[in-house]
């Protein structure tokens, strides 16, 4: 028990003590007493009454004065009070300081709620996105700014990769937009202007673009004269080697330069693929013919082809793609080993596999293949004469037909790439399957 109790045990006794005193010699002890009592009840509850008072109404920090518990009771309060005014203070301060910072951002927040109502933005979002900061707060997103890209984007839930898009309100501006979520369904929507770096990439993929075409004439000049050379005999005697090296040389380096101009073409190309019918079978023939007279890997291909399945997209791509795949498949595969092509429906996608029993990838490569000149192991890739650039390519293609490349492969086993096309890429003729 605290002192101060201790003193209000003592006042009360006291105020008793002088009741009976005053009851003994006038008389009436009992009701001196209940007078007693009574007094000390109503000065507790004037001062309960005075407290409530001061809690709910008092704005100001004064503490009412009175004397024994009620003293320490004020004071309690009172260091509550301060104590409170003060995180509410620091907790103001704090707010202010994270809307000044987020206002100053050059990037643009919004904070959408679980139904994609505007709850608040900053002035970048303002900004970029066209809105405006006080009366569009409460509306839909998604009902001022109706982006193809977006709207899916927002409506869905995949958020693990930002979003890129040309600004539907300037051509020369491209956005970045992620969403995070956080909290109880909501989300926070962060947009990046990425136009300079569009304008960099542009200008590198122009360079490379200029830097390979004029690359092509030169080499056409070396391959002709180094052609010319070789068939000479008095030069053969003793420049033979070399001549060799040098035209193979010439070969790979012509390889690389078209490679290039085909990665920058589809890099630069904004649109989707048109939607031509291929004949995938008639495609794939030619396909298998070709890697057949490559003379390296297996001297059978497997084919399990539906020869009524049509691909709607443009062709000189996907013969470019799929080549790829089965060079790759020939290059990476010893003699004895097995490489299999299957074009076939799978749950409405259409599918296109060369699957391989060849020398196969480490899982740790294989999220990098489809890097520009990505090797998994240096010698290997001296070996196949490849120029490094054939899964860009693949990857670009896949892109601009709205498909996705997946490839499995364990070291020693094999490889499987597979190229997976959404149904709008799909036409069916009559179904008949072409194995070989
Ligand atoms: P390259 O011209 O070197 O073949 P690619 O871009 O086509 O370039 O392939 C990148 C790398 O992926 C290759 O260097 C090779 O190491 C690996 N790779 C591709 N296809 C296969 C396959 N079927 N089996 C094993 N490794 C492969």
């Amino acid at each position: 028990m605290t002192r101060r109790w201790l003193q209000e045990i003592l006042y009360l006794g006291l105020l008793l003590i002088v009741a009976l005193i005053v009851g003994w010699f006038i008389g009436h002890v009992g009701r001196w007493l209940s007078i007693a009592v009574t007094i000390y009840l109503a000065w507790h509850i004037s001062n309960l009454y005075r407290l409530e008072r001061w809690l709910r109404y008092s704005r100001r920090f004064d503490v009412p004065s009175t004397f024994g518990i009620w003293d320490d009771i004020f004071n309690d309060f009172y260091q509550l009070k301060l104590r409170e005014r003060e995180r509410k203070w620091r907790l103001v301060q704090l707010l202010r300081e994270i809307r000044d910072s987020t206002a100053a951002m050059p990037d643009g927040m919004v904070i959408l709620d679980r139904v994609g109502e505007i709850r608040w933005m900053n002035e970048a979002a303002g900004r970029l996105l066209h809105l405006r900061v006080r009366q569009d707060v409460g509306q839909r997103l998604v009902n001022l700014m109706r982006h193809p890209d977006f709207v899916p984007y927002l409506n869905g839930s995949r958020y693990d990769e930002p979003i890129s898009l040309a600004s539907p309100f300037s051509r020369s501006v491209y956005l970045s937009m992620s969403i995070v979520p956080y909290g109880s369904e909501q989300r926070l929507l962060l947009v990046r202007d990425t136009s300079r770096l569009h304008r960099l990439e542009a200008i590198r993929a122009e360079f490379v673009a200029n830097a390979s075409h004029e690359l092509r004439s030169p080499l056409t000049v070396m391959h002709g004269y180094l052609d010319a050379m070789r068939e000479d005999e008095r030069l053969r005697k003793t420049w033979g080697k070399p001549l060799d090296e040098m035209h193979h040389q010439t070969l790979r380096m012509t390889a690389i330069v078209s490679d290039l101009l085909e990665l920058s073409r589809l890099e630069t190309e904004q649109r989707q693929a048109p939607y031509s019918p291929v004949n995938v079978a008639k495609l794939v023939l030619g396909i298998r013919d070709e890697a057949l007279s490559l003379g390296q890997g297996p001297t059978n291909i497997i084919m399990k082809v539906d020869a009524g399945l049509f691909l709607l997209g443009a062709e000189h791509e996907i013969y470019s793609a799929f080549s790829n795949l089965v060079f790759n498949a020939m290059k990476y595969t010893p003699e004895d080993g097995s490489v299999t092509i299957t074009w076939a429906r799978e749950n409405g996608d259409a599918c296109f596999t060369v699957a391989d029993t060849g020398i196969g990838i480490p899982a740790a490569h294989i999220p990098r293949l489809t890097e520009r000149f990505y090797r998994v192991d240096v010698s290997r890739h001296r070996d196949s004469g490849g120029t490094g650039l054939g899964l860009a390519i693949v990857k670009h293609v896949m892109q601009h037909h709205g498909a996705i490349l997946v490839i499995d492969s364990e070291p020693g086993r094999g490889s499987r790439f597979s190229c997976r096309f959404p149904p709008e890429r799909v036409s069916c003729a009559i179904d008949k399957v072409v194995t070989a």
